[in-house]
Formats: structure tokens, sequence, C-alpha cells
């Protein structure tokens, strides 16, 4: 179970009744069929959407709840611990991502048109920063958004783009001016019906199977200059001003989803016997699982300390990336811990926690690998 917590109230509690809700009725079911397919159905936004489960940090004057990180966070942790890491990422994405950006760097008028779809899912978001190119080096992006006309046109290639098959909007991080390195990108907002927008292919994944990842393909798309989020060039300051926030939502979902394994593990272990005893009671297995214990414990009190900072604009991007390290590499160590007790029975899919190993393993990957988060914990030593 997710342990009861300081940073939460009675709203969010109600919130998180709902949720589970709308878990058992429209996720469960349909979950299978989704992993199979690779995606989760269009109508899942729509149902999300309606149950106001979409970016609910979005002000009451754009169609959002107007509510805070917080809220995010519990609607993540549910999908998380839920089991069902691919639609968690996917609304990830779109809604502790994707609105911020809308947010924050769009015009009154952007604002105004995308924020209430996205809030109903009408619209779905993917935001487009790595290429085969450039993935952890963002100053390496090939994507042009050249000027012409009154706007700009959009050509190149992004790769790995979570939602990028159901996306209807996506948020596109290119070059528009030949400024060195990362002082010449920005945010472009590239509508999926504009001409010489493509989608490629829906890639096959290790894990989070029903979270659709893609390629996206740009031949001279043709935007107009309102579509730039934010100054032109500043894209790259945007990024490291939504990035902490990005990287917090991983180290949110890792905890919870290091928690169901955890606990799956703990029934598994009562039950299942060896030399005539449950395996729960072999030394092994208690100091094993008390070390995980422990860890979970120290992370979700680190977590919860994140949240409450984040909530207050004092999360630091240090905070952010410590978060994400710390959280993402324990949950690495608690599936693999995990999986181990469930002997043969853990490599079988059929085994939750089988699936639950393999969706682990991007965390410590995409928002920033390990390395990267290193790096940037290491800049403040
Ligand atoms: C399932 C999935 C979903 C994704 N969703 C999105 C998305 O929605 N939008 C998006 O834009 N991207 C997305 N990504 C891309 C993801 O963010 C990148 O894969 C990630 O940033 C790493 O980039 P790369 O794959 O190019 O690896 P590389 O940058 O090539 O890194 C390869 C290895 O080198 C290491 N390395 C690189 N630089 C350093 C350094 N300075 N010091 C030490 N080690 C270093 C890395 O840590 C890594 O281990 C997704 C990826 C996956 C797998």
């Amino acid at each position: 179970m997710l342990p009861h917590r300081e940073v939460y109230d009675s709203e969010h509690a109600l919130l998180r009744e709902a949720v589970r809700a709308f878990i058992a009725a429209e996720v469960a079911p349909n979950f299978p069929r989704w992993e199979s397919e690779g995606i989760v159905d269009r109508g899942f936004w729509l149902k999300a959407g309606a149950a106001g489960l979409l970016c609910p940090q979005v002000p009451e004057a754009y169609g959002g709840a107007g509510g805070t990180f917080r809220h995010h966070a519990v609607i993540t942790e549910e999908l998380a611990y839920s089991g069902f890491g691919g639609p968690q990422g996917n609304v990830q994405v779109h809604s502790d991502v994707c609105s911020g950006y809308v947010l924050h760097y769009g015009s009154e008028e952007l604002k105004q048109r995308w924020l209430p779809r996205m809030v109903s899912g009408e619209t779905v978001c993917a935001v487009a920063m790595t290429e085969p190119g450039a993935g952890s080096d963002l100053q390496g992006i090939r994507t042009r958004a050249v000027p012409r006309g009154d706007g700009y046109v959009v050509s190149g290639q992004k790769t790995f783009i979570s939602n990028g098959q159901n996306a209807g909007l996506v948020i596109v991080v290119a070059r528009t001016n030949d400024a060195p390195g990362a002082k010449g990108l920005s945010l472009v907002l590239v509508e999926a019906d504009r001409p010489g927008f493509r989608r490629g292919r829906k890639l096959d994944k290790l894990g989070q199977l029903s979270g659709d990842t893609s390629e996206l393909f740009f031949d001279e798309v043709a935007v107009p200059a309102a579509n730039v989020l934010g100054a032109e060039g500043g894209g790259f300051a945007a990024l490291m001003t939504e990035l902490p926030q990005e990287r917090l939502t991983i180290a949110v979902g890792s905890i919870a989803a290091a928690q169901r394994a955890f606990d799956l593990t703990c029934e598994y272990v009562r039950q299942r016997k060896a030399f005539g005893k449950a395996i729960g009671e072999f030394q092994n297995t208690r100091f094993k699982l008390a070390d995980l214990k422990a860890d979970l414990s120290v992370g979700w009190a680190f977590v919860d300390q994140c949240l409450e900072r984040h909530d207050r604009r004092a999360l630091s991007a240090h905070d952010a990336s410590v978060a994400k390290l710390w959280c993402t590499e324990m949950q690495g160590r608690v599936v693999d811990q995990c999986l181990q007790f469930f002997g043969g029975y853990g490599f079988m899919r059929e085994y939750e926690i089988c699936r639950l190993y393999a969706d682990a393993r991007v965390q410590r990957i995409y928002g920033g690998t390990s390395e990267i988060m290193r790096e940037l914990i290491a800049r403040s030593l």
C-alpha cells in the first residue's frame, strides 16, 4: 500500500479515490489489449479528461481544476502503483511536462486555444527534444525552424517521442538561428494536421509497451510566428526551467512503482514454500526486504520534501536531479531484488513483477540519464 503521508490533505485523498476508481473501470480491463497493441486507445484520453485526471494544474480560466503539482503527483502515484506503466508515462508527459510549457510560455491566445483541449483530452500533447544524433546533449539539435514570411518553416527529425502516435500537438525543440550551442534553440508548436508533418514508426520497446514512443518527421512544415513558445532563442532556458518538474514526476512514478514491486513481493514470499517453510522466513529474504523497506522509507521522505518545496516554487534543479537519480536507481535495485524472490516465475510475463522490472529500466534513461543527473549534481559540489 502507498504509505500515508503528511504532504497530502483530505482533498488529495478524494482525488486519489477518483483515480483508483478510474483505473479499475477504464484502465485495468483494457490494459492487456493496449500492451499487445503498443498504444492506449484514443478514447482513454477523453475518458481521463472527463474524469478530471489530465493537467490538474491548469487554472480554471483555461478549463482546468486550478490545482497544484501535488494533484499531478497523486495521479502519477496511483497510475504507477497500479502497475500500469504505459498509461502512466503517457499521462505524465501530457500533463506534467507539456502543459507547463504551454501555460508558462504560451501567448494568451495559445493558452486559450490549447489548454482546455489538453484538459479534456481532445488534444494529446508531446514534447520532441530528442533526435537520432542528439539526446543527452541538446546542443546537437539539428531540427531547424527557419523564418519565412510571417512565420517559420520546420524541418528535421525526432525520435523516442512519447505520445507520438496519438499527439495532436507537438512542442518541437528547434534551432531558429545560428547562435552557437543552446542559444539558438526555440520551442515551436506544431499541430499534427499541418502539411509536412509525418509520424514514423511506433517503436518496439523493452517495457512500458502500451505507451507509444515514435519517430516524428517534419518536412518543411510552415507554422505562424505565434506558434513559438516564449522568446525566440529562449528554448533552452525554458527547458532548464521546466525540466526539474519533469524529473520530480519521474521520481514520484519510480518510487510508487517500486512500492508496488515491494508489496507484491512481500505477499509472494509469505505464500511460496521451499525447504518446508515460507521463503519469507529465510533470514536472507527478511534482511534483503528490510533493506528495500529502508530504501523506500527514505525515498518517500525526500520525495515529500521535494513536493512541498515544488508547491512553494522552491524546488531547485539540484533537488530535482537528486530525486530523479536516487529514486530511479532505487527502483532498479528494488525491482531486480524483488524479481529474484519470484524465482523462475519472475521471468514470466504473466507475473506482474516481470512487467514492473521491464517498465522500470527506462526510468534511468529518459528525462536525463543517471549520468547526466550526476553531472548536474556534481556542479554544485
Ligand atoms: C521510452 C522512451 C521515451 C522517451 N520519451 C521522450 C520524449 O517524449 N521526448 C523526448 O524528447 N525524448 C524522449 N526520450 C528520449 C530520452 O530522453 C533520451 O533517450 C535520453 O535523453 C538519452 O539520450 P540518448 O538516447 O540519445 O543517449 P545518449 O545521449 O547517446 O547517451 C548514451 C550514454 O552516454 C551517456 N552520456 C551522455 N553524455 C554523457 C556525459 N556528459 N557524461 C557521462 N555520460 C554521458 C548517457 O548517460 C548514456 O548512458 C525517450 C526515450 C525513451 C527510451
